[in-house]
């Protein structure tokens, strides 16, 4: 199998806090990979030094066989790999339509642009029907889609999603995972991290669960959503 993303070996620090001590993971390309584990684990920190929001203070994140360690996010954006951050953060004052096209900001192609802006309609098409309006009325689940869609205008080989199912009514939440399947479906590759361990294992090929900066279990989506070890740790039943 392909990997499409490797994490060797990562450290991030916060001052004097060690929050992810030496983590090792892949992604093969095509797979739904989930990184579950309590708050405070180190989910949000990992995707944010993928995307070199932060630095780490060691290790190595290497993207389609190169070592990306050192780029900034825009540019891993041209190179296919989208992150929707936790919290959403569209642009509140513009419209849907604008904010769509503000994640096309990296191609040229209009005519592959505007294919792009009718296939995350057919996705999400409450973001049609919302396309004027501004992204600040939008409920917590539509920004939330739109923080996706926003994603996908850049066209990406691979997206990371932070907790797309924070603070949304149990709806809401079925609606986004079934968006991330059909996502995956149209070939996009996907790193999901979620405090919602019961539903992302339930769509996801494999699975991290992550401990104060460790990686303490791993493996098949649905042979750690059977064991009994993770279902009492992760998994309210
Ligand atoms: P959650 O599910 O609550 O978002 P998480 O697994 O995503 O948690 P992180 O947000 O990555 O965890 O945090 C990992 C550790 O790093 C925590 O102990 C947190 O307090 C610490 N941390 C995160 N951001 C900072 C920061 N800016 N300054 C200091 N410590 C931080």
């Amino acid at each position: 199998m392909e990997q499409i993303l490797e994490v060797k070996n990562l450290h991030v620090h916060y001052g004097m806090i060690h929050a992810i001590k030496g983590l090792d993971f892949h992604v093969n390309k095509g797979e739904i990979v989930t990184l579950i584990g309590a708050n405070g684990a180190g989910k949000t920190s990992t995707l944010q030094t993928i995307t070199g929001l932060i630095p780490h203070s060691q290790g190595e994140i290497i993207y389609r066989g190169e070592n990306v360690s050192k780029l900034p996010g825009y540019k891993l954006v041209s190179k296919g790999l989208a992150h929707v951050p936790e919290g959403r953060r569209v642009f509140a004052s513009l419209t849907v339509y604008q904010n769509l096209m503000l994640g096309a900001y990296t191609r040229k192609n209009s005519k592959e642009i505007e294919e792009s802006l009718n296939m995350i309609y057919h996705h999400f098409p409450r973001l049609l029907e919302r396309k004027n309006q501004v992204a600040g009325t939008l409920s917590g689940g539509e920004q939330q889609m739109l923080a996706m869609g926003r994603a996908l205008m850049s066209k990406p080989e691979m997206i990371l999603l932070d907790e797309p199912s924070m603070g949304l009514s149990p709806i809401y939440v079925n609606e986004i995972f079934d968006i991330i399947q059909k996502i995956h479906e149209s070939g996009v590759t996907v790193l999901l991290v979620e405090q919602n361990a019961n539903k992302a294992l339930m769509i996801a090929d494999r699975a991290y669960v992550l401990e104060t900066g460790n990686i303490r279990l791993e493996g098949k989506a649905g042979d750690l959503l059977s064991d009994p070890q993770v279902r009492a740790a992760y998994l309210s039943e």
